[in-house]
């Protein structure tokens, strides 16, 4: 990793790029921490040359802010961009970014969208924000630039600058990392005391609270403001049961010694940033209060579409039922890959064509029309129809079982089948699980599970499951054998290897039950 500190030498470095290769940028004040390194994170599978850039910039601070406060820890910055994978930091000072005494020129995004949110209690704060970032880009020209969500307003302002200003860049914003106990990740938190880091959970507390009554059809801003207003009135409520159990030390120790101010908390339409009365589409819940003397800020998005949830992992993991029961409790569709392919293969015995054929298999899948509908039975995971024609029990028979996997390998079926799962996607709600569900079909889906579980716990599974099936001469040191090896094959082969999401989370179920992995998931889904 190169490290430079003057304009020149970035420039130059970045004129030795070549223009075949892409450019992923990641601008930050530096005190890095997880947040930032997802975003580094992400730009490096997702570009070739990464640049970071370290700057704690004047410009975007208001007089009586933190700016000489600011930690600035470089050495340990430094540290974190080489291990990840970093072509080139830059790290000015800030007479190499602002030479002069004189004034210098600043971009000035609409006043409509600096002037709501955090822009009401942080004059010109946007304007400098605006200011360096064009610089930077400017110099660094990248292809993709990242921004977290945590600064929701920012990446708002950037994505309309971008769009108003014709600067060639792809602003990808990235979710928020937060800490086990939902308090979002900020360089800022550093300055709080553990009594108020604890205190300071509140902020996601209660845009969870908010967020759950969204999710149970509330649309009335008014209505979900007030549930945050509420609750920063009486910081003792106990945490809403099924949600993150964030609350239990709060009640216990004695934090009321704490000072917390909710500063604004308001609700707009997430790209525009102008306030809703109703939400029909998506929206923005944005907050920043005060804990003690630290101003902190926290947001979530809702989205009238319900989410994907990707379920992942190696087999005996119990990812079928998992998922199954899961649709069926949410209401959603189970996305049955399998029973895709099986309706396919149906079809193609039905119409008589030979199972190796593969050019009129081609041009059969190409008008086909596939529905998944729910089913209310468990033993049946979906109602599929084909051409219009139920046909549930019909995929289910050996001679479909015995054909499905040369049907299922032809390119021109999968190619179609990706795209009907992602039709299926785009109108959300779904449950969907396989070896590439979460990397490939769903790479932007809401909730990526990993589910997964030791091989001895797997053994033990599959071995009662024998027993239950009448076998009994198989031990559990063969089967722990044949797992470790199935495991092995799975993540080594060419094609598709199993392979965890960098955003999956990771769900051991060795000590759980199945009750309390859905319940787990339905937990994570009030992230989201
Ligand atoms: P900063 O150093 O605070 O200017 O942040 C640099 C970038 O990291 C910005 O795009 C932030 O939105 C992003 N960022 C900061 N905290 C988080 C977080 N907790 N999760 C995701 N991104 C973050």
């Amino acid at each position: 990793m190169l490290i430079v500190t003057s304009i020149s030498e970035l420039q130059r470095e970045i004129s030795r790029v070549s223009p075949s290769q892409k450019i992923g940028f990641v601008p930050t004040m530096g005190a890095l921490h997880s947040g930032h390194e997802s975003l580094i994170q992400r730009a490096v599978t997702e570009t070739d040359f990464v640049v970071v850039s370290i700057f704690v910039n004047p410009l975007q601070f208001g007089k009586n802010e933190d700016l000489d406060q600011y930690p600035r820890p470089l050495e340990q910055d430094k540290a974190i961009c080489k291990q990840l994978g970093v072509k080139l930091l830059f790290t000015p000072s800030v007479t190499e970014i602002y030479p002069s005494e004189e004034e210098t020129t600043i971009v000035n995004p609409p006043t409509a969208m600096t002037s709501v949110l955090c822009g009401k209690y942080r004059q010109g704060h946007f304007q400098g924000v605006a200011t360096i970032v064009t610089k930077l880009f400017n110099l660094v020209r990248p292809n993709v630039a990242y921004f977290g969500q945590k600064d929701a307003q920012q990446v708002a302002i950037i994505k309309k600058m971008t769009k108003d200003l014709n600067i060639p860049v792809k602003v990808q914003s990235c979710p928020i990392i937060r800490e086990k106990s939902g308090l979002a990740l900020s360089s800022r938190n550093q300055y709080l005391s553990s009594e108020e880091k604890e205190k300071a959970t509140l902020l996601y507390r209660s845009l969870s609270k908010a967020q759950r009554a969204f999710q149970e059809g509330e649309r009335d801003c008014q209505k979900l403001l007030q549930i945050i207003k509420e609750e920063f009135r009486s910081p003792q409520t106990p945490l809403n049961k099924g949600g993150l159990n964030l609350n239990d030390s709060l009640n216990k120790k004695g934090l009321n010694d704490v000072n917390i101010q909710l500063q604004y908390v308001e609700i707009v339409e997430p790209e525009t940033l102008q306030p809703l009365t109703e939400i029909s589409d998506s929206a923005l819940i944005a907050i920043a209060a005060y804990i003690g003397n630290t101003r902190l800020i926290d947001n979530v998005i809702l989205t009238v579409t319900k989410p994907i949830i990707a379920l992942d992992g190696p087999a005996g993991a119990g990812k079928s039922t998992v998922s199954r029961r899961l649709a069926r409790e949410l209401g959603y569709i189970y996305l049955d890959t399998g029973a895709m392919y099986r309706a396919i293969t149906w079809l193609v015995m039905e119409n008589n064509i030979n199972v190796e054929d593969e050019e009129s298999i081609a041009s059969l899948v190409a008008n086909v029309q596939l529905e998944l509908l729910p089913s209310d039975n468990l033993q049946i995971p979906v109602t599929v129809k084909i051409n219009g024609q139920d046909i549930t029990k019909e995929i289910r028979t050996p001679r479909v079982t015995n054909q499905v996997s040369k049907v299922a390998a032809q390119s021109a079926v999968r190619e179609k089948m990706v795209a009907l799962q992602q039709e299926y996607g785009a109108k959300g709600g779904i449950v969907a699980e396989g070896r590439d569900i979460g990397t490939n079909v769903f790479p932007r889906a809401q909730l990526k599970i990993f589910l997964t579980a030791t091989p001895q716990a797997r053994a033990k599974r599959r071995l009662i499951d024998l027993q239950n099936q009448g076998e009994s001469n198989i031990d559990l040191d063969t089967l722990i054998k044949e797992i470790e090896e199935r495991d092995y094959l799975d993540s080594t082969r060419a094609i598709a290897p199993l392979k965890k999401a960098e955003d999956a989370i990771e769900l051991i179920t060795d000590n759980l039950t199945i009750d309390q992995v859905i319940e787990k998931i339905k937990s994570y889904l009030i992230l989201v």
